[in-house]
């Protein structure tokens, strides 16, 4: 991959006529040594935010050893790029084909589950294919449903057992393997280290009535990227808090602590190049949208950072809305996206914080999935990890927004 300084040197070179992604090798590797030098567990990157082989390998190399992975396609695409990388497939509803090729080819051993009919589909697809034997070596993940009050993005609804299924399964379970862990989400960009704290005492509640061994216990992803107008609180907060209601759950003595980010870790790992094609007014005709990285912009409105990369804007900003390239007014972004007033047809932009769940959810619809990729060196246009935002060794006092 070409390396640039920055996205104004793309533009000089390059004057794209395609959306153009750049990613930011430093910015990812640098949130993975957060995450594994301050949680006080094991970190997994959650693969479906951002599938980029080359981040996977980034990742790698700064020590992500554990990877969350949640369709066969994610099994291979992983194996296939680490060999030796602990796989867990963590999608509560799996085919038994899926089950079969990661559990015999692809060596994967943790699997979550939030019924007893996934367990039994697990149970069945792992047994020795010759002699019927059941494995003995499965590390299996009950899915606890929790709230997601304190997340931008809900994952509530969708998968997990409630408290009142949560004991039997977990007794059940715990029949099928040596180790057992209880699992959950938060929701998707969690604004306060409350969420966790709620999604604990619900564990503890459960572990509690279950009266089962515990050997881990995964708080999911959900912890916050920086954005316009979502600025959480330090990623220490989380994690403090996380740590003192780990150790006060009446679980194994030895038992782990992880937990699965995907947007924190790679939220800073892109930004993404757009030219202006038309004006009219307030609204700007951008070349990607909707179906495009800027999905999340367009259907749940978020917001990101954008600057202009044209020298001779002299306007002050204002607010701008955007279209997309599509023949379709979903392709929409309602922002406000704030720009140089004199902003015109042929100008380019860049679009920050778009590694998570931005890069990934391209297609190629209407004919405008292209976009090339590229290396830059310089900052993300904003950090939770360059020191700006962290809380000084000694005041270790948690704020509970
Ligand atoms: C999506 C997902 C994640 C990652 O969530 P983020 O909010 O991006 O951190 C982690 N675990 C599971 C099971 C998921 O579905």
């Amino acid at each position: 991959m070409h390396t640039f300084p920055d996205a104004k040197a793309v533009v000089r070179e390059l004057a794209p006529d395609e959306p153009v992604i750049l990613n930011r090798p430093h910015a990812a590797t640098r949130a993975a040594r957060f995450f594994i030098e301050k949680f006080p567990g094991k970190p997994l990157y959650a693969v479906k935010a951002n599938p980029t082989p080359d981040l996977i390998t980034t990742l790698w190399e700064a020590g992500i050893t554990h990877y969350d992975v949640a369709s066969i396609a994610e099994v291979r695409l992983v194996r296939g790029l680490l060999p030796d990388a602990v796989l867990c497939f963590m999608h509560p509803i799996k085919t038994p084909k899926a089950i079969a090729e990661a559990y015999h080819q692809h060596g994967v051993k943790t699997f979550s589950l939030d019924t007893a009919e996934e367990l039994e589909k697990i149970v069945e697809a792992c047994r020795n294919p010759e002699t019927g034997e059941p494995a003995t070596d499965l590390r299996l993940c009950v899915r606890l449903r929790v709230s997601s009050e304190y997340s931008e993005l809900s994952l509530a609804s969708k998968f997990g057992c409630d408290l009142t299924e949560a004991p039997a399964l977990l007794q059940l379970t715990r029949q099928h393997c040596d180790w057992l862990g209880i699992c959950f989400h938060v929701g998707s960009q969690a604004m306060s280290p409350f969420a966790f704290v709620q999604a604990l005492d619900r564990t503890r509640a459960a572990i509690a009535e279950a009266s089962v061994v515990i050997d881990m216990i995964d708080v999911g992803g959900g912890f916050p990227s920086i954005y316009p107008e979502l600025e959480p609180p330090p990623l220490e907060d989380y994690f403090q808090i996380i740590h003192q209601h780990f150790y006060a759950l009446p679980i194994a003595y030895n038992a782990e602590l992880w937990c699965e980010p995907g947007r924190a870790l790679c939220a800073e790992y892109s930004s993404l190049i757009v030219r202006v094609d038309k004006r009219r007014g307030e609204e700007l005709y951008i070349n990607d949208g909707a179906y495009g990285a800027l999905y999340d912009a367009a259907h749940v409105a978020w917001r990101f950072p954008v600057r202009a990369l044209e020298d001779d804007l002299r306007d002050p900003v204002q607010d701008f809305a955007c279209y997309g390239p599509t023949c379709d007014d979903a392709d929409y972004m309602a922002g406000p996206f704030a720009l140089p007033g004199d902003i015109k047809a042929g100008d380019y932009i860049e679009i920050g914080i778009l590694g998570a769940y931005g890069a990934a959810m391209k297609t190629g619809f209407n004919g405008f999935g292209n976009a090339e990729q590229y290396v830059v060196t310089d900052e993300p246009m904003a950090s939770l990890y360059d020191g700006s935002r962290q809380r000084p060794e000694a005041d270790n006092v948690v704020s509970l927004r």
